[in-house]
Formats: C-alpha cells, structure tokens, sequence
C-alpha cells in the first residue's frame, strides 16, 4: 500500500516562491493502476518525483507499505517520457536492462536471465544484443519499461510514459502495461495529461487542479486486479 499523507511542496522562496502541490491526500491499494490526470503545471511531475524520493517534500509524507519512500528506494523504479535519456548508449540492450539488478544482489547469469525475461515480455527478445541508439524510439522505450519491470519493483512510477512515441506504439505499450501489471500484481502510478489513457489503462483516475493546488477528482473506472 501506498500512503500519501499532506503531501505538499512549493519550489524557491521569499517573493519568487511557487506552491506546486498542496496537501495531497492519496491511499493506492497493493496491485492498483491509479492514473493522474491534470492541466500543465498542476504539479504531476513534482507527484510523482516526491513518492520516487527524488525531491524531498516541503511537507507531508510518502510510505509504501509503512516504510518512508526515501528509505527503500529499492522498492521502487521509474519510467520518463524523455527514453533518450535514460538508456546508456555504451551498453546493449540487456546490459541496460540487468544493470539495476547488481543492487538485488543476483549474479551475472541471474542478471541475464531476468533481463531476457523482461525483454521477451515488452517483445524485444531479438534485441538483447542491440545498442539503444539502433532502436526505434519506442524500442527504446519498451527497453526502458522492461528494465523497471526486470527490477520486479513493489511500487511502478511512470511519468508520461507513452508521450513521445507515436499512436500504433502507444496503444501497444498501454497494453503491454496492463498485462505486466497482471503478472506481477504491481501497484503503478502513472502520470499523463490524455483523458483517453487515463480511463482505458487506470482502475482510478486522479484528477489533479493547478489553482487551487490539489486532488479535485478521484474516479474509479474499472476494477482493479487481472
Ligand atoms: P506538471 O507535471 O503537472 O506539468 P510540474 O510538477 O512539472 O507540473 O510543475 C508544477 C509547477 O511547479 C509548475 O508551475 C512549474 O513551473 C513549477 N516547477 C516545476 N519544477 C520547478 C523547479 N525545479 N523550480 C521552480 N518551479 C518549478
Ligand atoms: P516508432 O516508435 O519509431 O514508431 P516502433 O517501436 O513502433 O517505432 O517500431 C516499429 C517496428 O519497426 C518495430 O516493431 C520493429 O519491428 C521495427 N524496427 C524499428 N526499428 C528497428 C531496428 N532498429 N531494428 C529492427 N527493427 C526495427
């Protein structure tokens, strides 16, 4: 369970200080898909970059299941829009996607094998041994996706995930998201602005306003779980 509790951050201070996210109050299930929606600038990525730890909150706090986010990072992994940017483009394709595991402690060959596996299930089994800038760029981003997925995370963020691919790509990553999520009964946080993706992925739909800072909706479209 992820538990967001006053959750509130303002960005600078004195007369240039700016109010991004205002006491957010926000509980997602073991296995829940909850997406937020909202305008730009209403404070998604700063949602999103508190409950990653990224940024540290000017107030309030992020637990998953009781800990404080900060504390277990290696519970969590996130995916950008911005694939061009999170991929190391010396490594293959597999490297890329078993490096985050040396912190689970698995050896080399381990590595590999949850590597693949991860790769067979964004279908990009054939591209193990490719480098990132020989991909499309939604192979790149189902790389991307299958590094956090190898990673086995209790908690998946995505930040505009499907935001820079094009249409064909998108639906098939929104729907790569939703079987994985199946197998793996992950709870995901995923941030976009098209109401669309947000009814036809989410089980829950947040609706986040700029002004007032806040939560001003929070819809359930489907139920959740396989
Ligand atoms: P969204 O993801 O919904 O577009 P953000 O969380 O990126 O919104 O931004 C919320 C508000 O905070 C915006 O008004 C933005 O300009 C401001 N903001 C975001 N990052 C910073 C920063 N590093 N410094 C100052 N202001 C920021
Ligand atoms: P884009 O995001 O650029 O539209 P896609 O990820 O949808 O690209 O790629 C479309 C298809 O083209 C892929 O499923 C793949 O079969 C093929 N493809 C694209 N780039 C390559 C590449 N570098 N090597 C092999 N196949 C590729």
């Amino acid at each position: 369970m992820l538990e967001i509790t006053n959750l509130s951050h303002t960005y600078g201070s004195g007369p240039t200080a700016h109010n991004a996210l205002g006491g957010i109050n926000l509980k997602v299930a073991q296995g829940e898909l909850v997406c937020v929606v909202g305008p730009s600038g209403c404070g998604k990525s700063t949602l999103l970059r508190s409950i990653a730890g990224l940024i540290r909150p000017s107030g309030g706090q992020v637990t998953l299941n009781g800990t404080r986010v900060e504390r277990t990072p290696d519970n969590l992994a996130v995916v950008f829009q911005d694939y061009s940017r999170s991929l190391f483009p010396w490594m293959s394709v597999a490297d890329n996607v078993s490096l985050p595991l040396r912190r689970k402690g698995l050896d080399k060959p381990r590595r590999k094998q949850a590597a693949l596996e991860a790769l067979e299930e964004v279908g990009l089994q054939g591209a193990s041994a490719k480098y990132p800038w020989q991909l499309s760029g939604g192979m790149q981003q189902r790389v991307s996706i299958a590094r956090a997925l190898a990673y086995r995370p209790a908690l998946l963020l995505m930040d505009e995930p499907f935001g820079s691919v094009d249409a064909q790509t998108r639906e098939d990553l929104e729907d790569l998201t939703l079987r994985v999520r199946g197998l793996h009964n992950m709870t995901i946080v995923l941030i976009t602005h098209d109401i669309d993706e947000s009814v036809y992925v989410g089980d829950r739909v947040v609706v986040l306003s700029k002004s007032p800072a806040g939560i001003v909706g929070d819809l359930r479209v489907h139920l959740p779980g396989p």
